[in-house]
């Protein structure tokens, strides 16, 4: 059993980060390129066990970790180092015209200490990759890392540990209590990753002291196959985004809409890509992701009677894992089309006209990704322009996450506010905007019985 953070314990952490923040030591740029320069060699030199826990807590392979864990946080880092001087620049604005004579300027300003909530699916990535902004914009930071990974989570404590005080950085170790307990405390921030239900206990915490939280929360993903799309590469990269980490990743395809002339070839083609990528028996796999625990487990293998298998629904209760599986035949009121999945189990639907497909996708809550897949500009126009979506892919799955030029984030119940890259940066900011008034000279009209006209000072 992990240990939970107590109380006070967390009480006193925040007393002396806060300390330590007064202290203005961490508002330098020199300091927070230091820290930053600081996070990627501590990682570099921590590679191998980073790739160890990830494969202990959740079999991830070596590749996975390294490009969805490791590699993505260097490329945070390194795009951050290199423009932080010119994002954290106070950006001068134009004054209007009853303002003559006064300027004024924008100073990106850190909040203080920030809260980090992470979950267990990239646990070691949605832990540090907000610390890379929280740091970027001068904050101090505790991280809460998900108790599912208890080897990532001890790591990551480690990790830090050895490279920051914790009057600076700090990890608090534990499940719900030890969440419950900083959720507590007055924070200057919350970054919560994880699931709409949790997000909605977060926000209720930080409403009592009006703390800002940006909610980075999950849901059910559409994919949406058109009649015209190329169905080799549509299938290859719906089969890449979904079963990547078992399925697992919380912007995974979650149901696929299909258009009903190319449903048959689409999921020929998914079969087959399957197959090519996690051979005949993927459950026998040793890069194939298991699924985090028996609790999970056992909530998605309720799903595979839900519908009909038509591919996969293999399962091995020892090894918890589950095949690749395709689901046709579902009801869009069964449990396997109304909860979020997160796991290898893909239900088909099909539809005959997109304006079917846009009002299926409307009746339900604002995803946090959307994925289509066409050769038509109207067909992209339409579901871009007719969908609200957090953020997705034409012709893709999952890698609009990576550019860190696109703010990364959901919309309604799948999340709110952004981050990645300057987004970053402007998340763990607030913008203090500052008029600087001249003295050379005052309009004697804006004040109460003063004749109008011009005073020379
Ligand atoms: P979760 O909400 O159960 O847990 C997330 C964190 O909250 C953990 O650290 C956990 O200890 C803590 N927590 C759990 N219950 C709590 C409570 N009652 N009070 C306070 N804290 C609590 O989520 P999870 O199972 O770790 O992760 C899966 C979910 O996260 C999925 O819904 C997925 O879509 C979502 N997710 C979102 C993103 C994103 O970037 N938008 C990324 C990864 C995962």
């Amino acid at each position: 059993m992990m240990k939970e953070a107590s109380a006070a314990e967390v009480n006193q952490i925040l007393q002396n980060q806060k300390f330590y923040f007064a202290s203005q030591e961490t508002k330098s740029i020199d300091f927070r390129l230091e820290q930053l320069k600081k996070l990627k060699a501590g990682v570099k030199m921590h590679e191998q066990k980073i790739v160890k826990a990830l494969a202990l807590d959740l079999n991830k392979s070596e590749l996975e970790s390294y490009s969805t864990e490791i590699g993505i946080l260097y490329e945070e880092i390194n795009f951050s180092m290199k423009r932080l001087r010119k994002w954290a620049k106070p950006k001068k604005v134009r004054t209007a015209l009853t303002h003559a004579g006064s300027k004024g300027y924008i100073l990106p300003e850190p909040y203080g200490a920030v809260l980090i909530i992470a979950p267990w699916n990239y646990p070691f990535q949605l832990a540090l990759s907000p610390l890379v902004g929280a740091i970027a914009a001068g904050n101090t930071a505790v991280i809460k890392p998900s108790e599912l990974t208890p080897n990532v989570s001890a790591l990551i404590a480690d990790i830090l540990q050895e490279l920051y005080p914790s009057s600076y950085i700090a990890v608090a170790e534990g499940g719900v209590s030890t969440s419950q307990a900083l959720l507590d405390q007055p924070f200057d921030y919350i970054f919560f990753t994880g699931s709409v239900s949790v997000g909605k206990v977060v926000m209720e915490a930080a409403s009592k002291k009006l703390t800002p939280v940006t909610l980075e929360l999950g849901g059910k993903s559409p994919t949406i196959v058109h009649e015209d799309a190329n169905i080799r590469l549509a299938a290859k990269r719906i089969v890449f985004g979904k079963f990547m980490n078992a399925g697992q990743t919380c912007i995974a395809p979650d149901y696929l809409l299909v258009h009903t002339k190319v449903k048959a070839a689409l999921i020929e083609a998914m079969k087959v890509t399957i197959k090519e990528f996690y051979g005949e028996q993927p459950i026998e796999n040793s890069s194939y992701s298991k699924i985090v625990n028996g609790h999970h487990y056992n909530r998605l293998t309720g799903y595979l009677n839900d519908g009909t298998i038509i591919f996969g629904g293999e399962k091995s209760d020892d090894k918890n894992r589950i095949a690749p599986t395709l689901l046709d035949e579902v009801s869009p009121d069964s449990p396997v089309m109304t909860e979020e999945i997160f796991g290898p189990i893909f239900p088909v639907m099909e539809y005959t006209s997109l304006n079917e497909a846009i009002t299926f996708i409307n009746s339900r809550p604002k995803p946090l990704a959307l994925y289509l897949f066409t050769q038509n500009k109207e067909t992209e126009d339409q579901i871009t322009g007719r969908v609200s979506f957090g953020g997705g892919c034409i012709n893709d799955a999952l890698m609009h996450i990576a550019p860190p030029y696109l703010p990364f984030g959901g919309v309604g119940e799948s999340g709110m506010g952004n981050y990645h890259g300057k987004y970053s940066f402007e998340t763990f900011s607030h913008s203090k905007s500052v008029l600087k008034q001249t003295n050379r000279f005052d309009f004697s009209f804006r004040y109460p019985s003063a004749k109008n006209g011009l005073k020379l000072v």
